[in-house]
Formats: structure tokens, sequence, C-alpha cells
């Protein structure tokens, strides 16, 4: 099997210039971010609040954390300290929740908005509709505390990748519609994240910025 280190190397030297590895570590212990570390990367990503709280202590503090999984509304305290990105705001409620958390410890955070384009009901996100339509209605826009930096989506679960093209697509769409309307003044919206292990490449050819790639990095999960 290959190490850590060598799948790490293998992925960033296909990345793009512009385009960065979001090292998705959840469920590995922290021996294994660690290795991740000492090749270099930075940025990792987790998807449940307690795991992340748990291993940030432990990881240097120059470790940037991104928050890619569903955050109830009582894990949005907990994050706050550590964390450097929320991906996956899906609503407008959580994100009026995500400011106030901010403003409380006074501090401003990055976060992505999450766009629901998989076949699977199952995944989270806005609607094209919803978040054009909060867009309208200044309810992106507000926050002192949070930047809106772009949009983050998961494509369906499938070996189709034209269907997976077609939806990383719909984001890149949706994400111009927003960067000229709502965001036309905004210095920040300018990200996409998409794209995982297996899809990745579709994702960099749809413009994505950020891809979050876990098991080509650390290998199978063990839930
Ligand atoms: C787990 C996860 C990933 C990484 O998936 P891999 O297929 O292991 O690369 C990416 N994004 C999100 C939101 C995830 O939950």
């Amino acid at each position: 099997m290959a190490s850590i280190q060598d799948n790490l190397k293998n992925v960033t030297a296909q990345l793009p210039q512009g385009v960065r590895l979001v090292a998705v570590s959840k469920f590995h212990p922290v021996e294994e971010l660690a290795a991740a570390y000492e090749a270099g990367q930075r940025l990792f990503g987790e998807n449940r609040a307690q795991e992340l709280v748990a291993k940030a202590p432990q990881m240097p503090s120059d470790v940037r954390w991104h928050f890619i999984g569903h955050l109830q509304k009582n894990k949005v305290r907990a994050i706050m300290p550590h964390v450097s990105v929320i991906e996956s705001v899906d609503s407008v409620e959580l994100l009026q929740l995500i400011e106030k958390e901010a403003a409380r410890i006074d501090r401003t955070v990055d976060v992505l908005l999450q766009l629901h384009v998989a076949q699977e009901e199952t995944k989270s996100g806005f609607s094209v509709e919803e978040l054009v339509q909060a867009g309208e209605q200044n309810l992106l826009t507000c926050y002192p505390h949070v930047r809106v930096c772009g949009l983050m989506a998961m494509a369906s679960l499938t070996d189709d990748m034209e269907q997976v093209a077609h939806e990383f697509d719909i984001v890149r769409r949706t994400y111009l519609t927003l960067k000229d309307g709502p965001f036309d003044e905004s210095e920040h919206f300018n990200e996409l994240s998409m794209g995982m292990s297996d899809d990745w490449q579709v994702a960099v050819k749809y413009g994505a910025t950020l891809v979050r790639i876990g098991t080509a990095i650390f290998g199978p999960r063990r839930y």
C-alpha cells in the first residue's frame, strides 16, 4: 500500500495551480494526520464536530480546519474557536447562528454555502432556487462576522461521470449567477469546493478551487 506521503504527492502533483487540497481526515487517527502534516499538508477537513474539537488541540496550530459535514445548530459554538472555514452552510438559519457565535467570540469566520445537486435526498444543502432567492432577499450578505467565500457541493455517488459533470456544471453556473448578483461587490466570493477521491478530476474541469479528498490520501475509513 502506498504511504500517505506518496498519496499526497501524487494528488498534489496533479492539481492545477490555484486548486487547493483539503485532506479529509474524518475517522482517521491523529497519527495519520501527523504523517500528512509532516509531508507538508496544512488544510484538513472533518465532518463531525466532536471529532474536530478532539483533534484540533493535538495538531500544530498552523493547521487550518475546514468543517465539511452537516452542522447541527447546537455544535456551532464548540467548533467556532477551531474552524477556519465552515464549508457546509445549508440554511439561512445556520448562517444567522454562525454570525451570532462568531460575534460572541469576536472573530470573523469564512463559510461556503452548500448546494444540493446530487440525486440522493439524504445529502444536505440549498436547492439552486432557494439559494438564488435567499440572495435576492439579501439574506446571504448581511453578516459582519461571516465572509461568504463561495459554494460547496457533492455530486451524486455514481460511476456515471456525465451525470457528475452535469451536476458540477450546475454548481459552477449557480456560483457565477451569485457572483454577478448579490456578491458582485464581494472580494471574498471566489471559491468552489467540489470533487472527492473519485470525481475530483471532473470537478477541476468545472472550476473547482478546493477539492476535498479523503480515501485517495488516507486509504479506506474504518467506521
Ligand atoms: C468524506 C467526504 C469527502 C471525502 O470523500 P472521499 O471519497 O474519501 O475522498 C469529501 N467531502 C465531504 C463532504 C465528505 O463528507
